[in-house]
């Protein structure tokens, strides 16, 4: 037996991907986190285009200058944020940009601001890299919105970042302006980094999205193609950092992964020059099944947040059985308590699942646990 780095003892696989592995194959999987919905032709086409254009060689550390080019001009556009291609590094998914930013930045030490309840990969990133993760609560009476003077209260000498998520996995909350501005102005104030976690940005209802890097030079921002666009498994992604911010992440990518992959790349181009009709019908029908999943749960007397954005619901559910007892009824969601210790007593569902299944699932809810 070989020992393993202290580094990859002290944390765990993810209990999410166990679960699934051990639930019965029929059940209805309110537990995913991607969307239902394919990549739209066009994406598609350009490519297999791509490679039969024999686009398969490297290309810069950063990524073609084409995509970066298109990328600033989607932040100034969409975020007003002003950056220039040589400040854009084209990662592979935004979980590499959360890694890259833990490993240039946190070492022994340093505190890290994290919203609790959030994505699990948040935590596991700051302990591979040594960091210390100060949770700062999102409470339901708030929405679960993460609100500035919340996280004032956690600013020492030793806050070296926070990292943002909004709209957030996994209670789909949407922070407001005033919120990420202030914490924007708090991040210049005390030197500290906002590593801005935007994936979620073009999946949400009927309200703004702001980025803290129009407010703040010392933000990292994180997006990438697999909400918006579906494309989870072509793995590409993107961020863009002030110049000495980028250098430094610059770093760890180029001499861990080189370059993001060329076809998922030229498929990226497409997905920000293209029409962008399939993105709208998606954040559309994922909004009437966030109306329906919220008022069945509502309706069943489990008290749920009509979430602003992402495709979850957080719902109140007390009871410590109840994730094993849906999936054995026919229903996979996950413990909210597997996102930080403030989401016990929740449980996160996605709505990433066709508006059947859900109206299905939550039959099933209020006939066998409910009503059971
Ligand atoms: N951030 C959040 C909040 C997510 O939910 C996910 C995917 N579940 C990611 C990042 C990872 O995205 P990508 O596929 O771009 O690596």
């Amino acid at each position: 037996m070989i020992n393993p780095a202290k580094r990859t003892e002290k944390i765990e696989l993810s209990q999410i991907r166990k679960m699934f592995e051990v639930t019965n194959p029929d059940a209805i999987n309110l537990g995913i986190g991607e969307p239902d919905f394919n990549v739209p032709e066009n994406i598609k086409n350009a490519m297999i285009e791509s490679i039969n254009e024999n686009d398969t060689h490297y290309t810069p550390n950063k990524g073609y200058i084409e995509l970066r080019e298109e990328i600033v001009k989607k932040f100034k556009n969409d975020n007003g944020i002003k950056t220039n291609a040589e400040n854009i590094i084209v990662t592979v998914g935004a979980s590499e940009g959360l890694y890259l930013c833990a490993q240039a930045f946190i070492e022994k030490g340093d505190e890290v601001i994290l919203p609790n309840p959030s994505f699990l990969s948040y935590g596991a990133c700051i302990e591979l890299a040594d960091g210390q993760t100060i949770p700062v609560e999102c409470k339901m009476e708030n929405e679960f919105k993460l609100k500035a003077s919340d996280v004032e209260e956690k600013i020492t000498k030793n806050t070296k970042a926070i990292i943002l998520n909004s709209p957030s996995n996994p209670t789909g909350a949407v922070m407001e302006k005033e919120d990420i501005k202030a914490i924007a102005d708090l991040s210049m104030d005390n030197n500290f980094i906002i590593i801005s976690d935007e994936i979620y940005e073009k999946i949400i209802y009927g309200k703004k999205h702001y980025s803290p890097a129009k407010w703040s030079e010392n933000v990292v921002t994180l997006n990438g193609f697999s909400k918006t666009y579906a494309m989870t498994g072509l793995r590409i992604g993107y961020l863009t950092a002030n110049e000495d911010l980028c250098e430094e992440l610059l770093k760890i990518h180029q001499y861990n992964i080189a370059c993001a992959t060329t076809t998922s790349q030229k498929g990226a181009l497409e997905a920000l020059r293209g029409p962008q009709d399939e993105v709208n019908k998606m954040v559309a029908e994922f909004k009437r099944r966030r109306d329906l999943i919220v008022n069945r749960l509502n309706g069943m007397g489990y008290e749920t947040v009509n979430a602003e954005g992402a495709f979850y619901v957080f719902p109140k559910i007390e009871d410590e059985n109840f994730v094993q007892k849906a999936a054995k009824a026919g229903v996979i969601t996950v413990p909210g308590a597997a996102f930080g210790s403030n989401g016990k007593g929740h449980v996160r569902m996605s709505y990433a699942n066709s508006y059947e299944n859900i109206a299905k699932a939550m039959d099933i809810l209020e006939e066998k646990i409910v009503n059971g």
